[in-house]
């Protein structure tokens, strides 16, 4: 899946949002309703199903699972259904087989159909235009994806990463679970840090972290505590220069993993040239 039909499947459904004059947060069940589509909650049928489209005929109608009780979870799981519907191709690929689609999360690595519903559902829940005009109201770094979290009523972690897209900061957001990296997605500013290193999936966090401290805790988590201090790029990434940064961590709860939010301090990294994508397109998840 290419870049470009990602990004064009976050657009249609930024043009949904203009053309229905949608605001945050946006009304997942009245855009459903105003296409004709039922939704209903649905007790889980299958470990690990977040939602389903089903199709009878003309008619749509969404399930979503409720077993996990997590409000930006079930949204974004709508979100990504409607994304079946809207997206030009889907319904007859996901209906080809039968008449019930059904959407797991966690899946993010593979299949491109669903990756795309994926791309649909945060440019519905976070459009740009106006995710980026409530980011511009706060300070940078979890201050920022914490008020906007509550705006779109999306996940913290989804709230994240899409504000690693948008924001000017050099800034890093790292999904961890014990001493192992999930994922990792940097800001535009923060690609730019001069030799700086990558984390990829299954890197071991850096066992002077904050973070890598807190996950040996497993209450912090559960429990959903945060705590923050100064670190340095260097720690992370192994960039060419000392940059002093804020490493903040928030324990996910039943989730199980730990966000950690990287900003730098100072305004680095400037000179190299914009657009370049060497760590690929972000893959969200639904929570
Ligand atoms: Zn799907």
């Amino acid at each position: 899946m290419s870049d470009t039909s990602l990004r064009d499947a976050e657009q249609l459904a930024e043009q949904v949002v203009r053309d229905c004059g949608l605001t945050l947060p946006v009304d997942v069940l009245g855009l459903a309703q105003s296409n004709g589509i039922l939704v209903s909650a649905k007790p889980a049928a299958a470990m690990g199903v977040s939602g389903m489209l089903l199709r009878s005929g003309d008619d749509f109608a969404i399930g979503y699972a409720t077993h996990v009780r997590n409000e930006g979870f079930q949204r974004f799981s709508i979100a990504h259904e409607l994304g079946h519907f809207y997206l030009p191709g889907h319904p007859e690929h996901i209906f080809s087989a039968g008449a019930v689609h059904e959407s797991r999360a966690g899946f993010a690595s593979g299949d491109p159909i669903e990756l795309q519903a994926d791309h649909f559902a945060a440019g519905l829940l976070m459009p740009s235009a106006l995710f980026t005009k409530e980011a511009a109201k706060y300070s940078d770094g979890f201050t920022a994806i914490e008020h906007l979290a509550e705006i779109c009523k999306t996940s913290l972690t989804a709230s994240a990463i899409r504000y690693s897209e948008i924001t000017d900061a050099a800034l890093a957001i790292v999904v961890s679970s014990r001493s192992s990296v999930e994922y990792c997605f940097l800001s535009p500013a923060m690609r730019r840090m001069k030799g700086l290193n990558f984390l990829k999936k299954g890197s071991v966090l850096p066992r002077e972290s904050l973070t890598r401290t807190f996950n040996q805790t497993s209450e912090n988590i559960s429990l959903g505590r945060r705590v923050d201090d100064s670190t340095d790029l260097q720690l992370w990434f192994r960039c060419d220069d000392e940059i002093d940064a804020s490493e903040e961590v928030i324990g996910l709860g039943d989730y199980g993993k730990t966000l950690t939010v990287i900003t730098a301090d100072a305004d680095d990294g400037d000179g190299a040239d914009e657009g370049d994508k060497p760590w690929g397109q972000p893959q969200f998840r639904y929570r």
